[in-house]
């Protein structure tokens, strides 16, 4: 996790997404909200948190995660050790559904290619998933109640954490311990994920060398020896 300093390239392309979707109209959404609600967090973060979209407090402030639920996020963050500064925290959705409805697909489709965007640019090991809607746009027709709290691969080879969002957790007491005992289970997948990644790494790494062998002086010698013998 990051260290402050020079902005990264994908600092800069996450401030650059910030911009286009505080001045977005793509969707519907747009006309009834008082801020759209870009996201924010670290941009050398391993781990990416998607939420469903800006409620009321959200709308207000441009700022994910600043309501009840976002109290509730803090709170299991820092039951593992982690700040919401660590992370990069945002949503499926940027502007707010009136009274807090669904986001519709059309919706959800519009508003996809910033969220697109910042995936890129982060480059996370991990995606947590708060909720049904950005549990779907991972992992399509998964049920929560059968994947929380484990890791899974999405079609597109992503790393993805599911978790209930923490809004139900205000709503159904019992699923704040599932909350809690979920995310105890993060830093865990996010350690094996980095080894994962690594071990990939290392095997391309060699995969290429296999593919195209370095020069060695002597080896070459001998095939040029070789090359003589007929
Ligand atoms: N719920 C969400 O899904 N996102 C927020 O930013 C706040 C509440
Ligand atoms: Fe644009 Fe997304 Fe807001 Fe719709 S929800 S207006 S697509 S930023």
């Amino acid at each position: 996790m990051g260290t402050a300093g020079e902005p990264t390239g994908g600092a800069q392309a996450l401030a650059q997404i910030a911009d286009e979707v505080r001045g977005c109209t793509r969707c519907p959404l747009s006309e009834r909200r008082t801020h759209a609600v870009p996201g924010e967090g670290n941009a050398i973060s391993d781990v990416l948190l998607v939420g469903e979209g800006p409620g009321a407090r959200e709308d207000t402030t441009g700022r994910p995660f600043v309501g009840p639920a976002g109290q509730l996020l803090a709170e299991l963050l820092g039951a593992i050790g982690w700040r919401r500064e660590d992370v990069f925290i945002t949503n499926v959705v940027k502007c707010r559904p009136p009274g807090n409805r669904d986001p519709e697909p059309a919706e959800v489709a519009a508003c996809a290619p910033y969220l697109d965007g910042q995936e890129r640019a982060l480059d996370a090991a991990v995606v947590v998933t708060l909720g049904r809607h950005s549990l779907q746009r991972y992992l399509p027709g998964a049920r929560i109640g059968a994947v929380h709290g484990r890791l899974r691969r999405s079609y597109t080879g992503q790393h993805v954490f599911p978790m209930y969002h923490p809004a139900a957790a205000l709503h159904q007491a019992s699923l704040r311990e599932t909350l809690f005992r979920d995310i105890r289970g993060l830093p865990a997948a996010l350690l094996g994920v980095r080894r994962a990644l690594d071990d990939e790494r290392a095997a391309s790494v060699q995969a290429e060398e296999a593919a195209a062998p370095a020069m060695d002086p002597d080896a070459v010698a001998d095939d040029a020896e070789q090359m003589t013998l007929f």
